[in-house]
């Protein structure tokens, strides 16, 4: 079966490596220079995006930021999983709150900015400290302000004008920062006949705004993980949704608040590789392609921690037990998704020895997160 992938990343890289093994066929649209690739050699194939749709059986996607008219032209040859809907839901902030609401799904108390009136709003009828968030094209943090007093909003303003006055098309949704205990997040999937599967929860750390750390290792409350398969189900349901799809919460007391959907495999579901039997990229083509999905539970307790603006490792980190480290084979550049290490171990108090044995094999500047977490325990 051949499928082409909406985007040429590190998402597409390791689809491609499990498609291999289910004998699928990956080609990579990349949407920058719209060349047709092999998402893991990078070999251009001498093909337009119309040869590479009537070439495919299936078409997915490894990012949401997919110009529309390449979505459209997409979704019109009815291939395409998940749908365009889905995929601009993940893409804009307003479209996404929307379908929340639809979904009845808790999220942060927002309202959408698209001018001075509707700034002064926000600032009345929400508490602060708010979040403003460009509605299109955000991701890792980028296009988001923070502000905690009035005065602040003041001084942001011209800043937020500027920005709405040169992208005509975009919005600010201005969201009440969320005083939450954790952050975690679901991966699951769903299949053409609405079957649903779901990793276990999975805590995440971030540093400004960018995933470093996810742990999974069975610890976090059924309650919690049944709140988010509840949210999930409901969210996918509204979608129609086909393949894998990846919600980020904030974790209040008991009460699961959905930060942001992704209409795609995750950073937060790399884990899955090592630490469930089959892992998110696996399931998101069995889904996409129309084979069963696979088993979702946890093998061993695992964590995993991103590699930032890095391209080399302490050697000793490839030998530390329960460790894989993955290269995505992308230029380096400060901040950069280089790469990620999975680690597992046999039981939660292993996991977090082995973390700390990485830990002293990292820079602090580069893995702060890291840091931060293992002085917290
Ligand atoms: P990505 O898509 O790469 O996950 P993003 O740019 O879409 O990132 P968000 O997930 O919206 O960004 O925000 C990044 C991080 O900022 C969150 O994971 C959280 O730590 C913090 N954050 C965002 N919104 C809020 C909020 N309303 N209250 C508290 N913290 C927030
Ligand atoms: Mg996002
Ligand atoms: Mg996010």
């Amino acid at each position: 079966m051949n499928i082409l992938v909406l985007g040429a990343g590190q998402l597409a890289r390791m689809m491609a490596l499990d498609g291999w093994v289910l004998e699928l066929s990956l080609r990579a649209y990349d949407v920058g220079p719209k060349q047709v690739v092999d998402p893991l050699t990078k070999q251009i194939y001498p093909q337009s995006l119309n040869d590479a749709i009537a070439w495919a059986d299936v078409i997915t996607s490894e990012f949401e930021h997919i110009p529309y008219d390449v979505l459209e032209t997409c979704e019109q040859s009815g291939k395409m999983y998940p749908d365009a809907r889905a995929i601009k839901a993940g893409a804009d902030r307003r479209l996404e709150k929307e379908l929340l609401e639809q979904a009845q799904v808790a999220n942060a108390p927002h309202l959408i900015v698209n001018d001075k009136i509707g700034f002064e709003q926000a600032l009345t009828q929400l508490d602060l400290p708010l979040v403003l968030k460009s509605a299109l094209a955000g991701y890792d943090g980028k296009g988001q302000w923070r502000l905690a007093t009035l005065a602040e909003a003041e001084k942001l303003w011209p800043t937020l004008q500027a920005f709405l006055h040169d992208n005509p098309q975009q919005a600010l949704i201005a969201e009440q920062m969320i005083p939450f205990d954790y952050e975690v997040s679901l991966v699951g999937a769903r299949s053409h006949d609405g079957d649903i599967v779901s990793y276990p929860l999975a805590l995440n750390h971030h540093h400004q705004g960018v995933l470093n750390l996810s742990i999974v290792d069975g610890s976090l409350p059924g309650a919690l993980q049944q709140q988010a398969q509840q949210m999930f189900h409901a969210i996918a349901k509204q979608l129609n949704y086909v393949g894998v799809l990846a919600i980020e919460f904030f974790v209040v007391g008991e009460r699961l608040l959905v930060n942001e959907i992704a209409p795609r495999v995750h950073n937060s579901g790399h884990w899955s590789q090592q630490g469930a039997f089959i892992s998110q990229f696996d399931n998101h083509l069995r889904a996409v392609a129309g084979l069963p999905l696979g088993d979702t539970s946890l093998r061993e307790p695992t964590a995993m921690v991103n590699i930032l603006g890095e391209d080399t490792l302490d050697p000793a980190v490839y030998a530390l037990p329960g460790c894989r480290v993955h290269w995505y084979g992308k230029d380096k550049r400060a901040g950069r998704k280089m790469g990620h290490i999975n680690l597992s171990a046999p039981s939660r108090e292993q996991l977090t020895e082995h973390i700390t044995e990485l830990a002293r094999k990292l820079p602090a500047e580069q893995f702060p997160a890291l840091h931060l977490y293992l002085q917290q325990d």
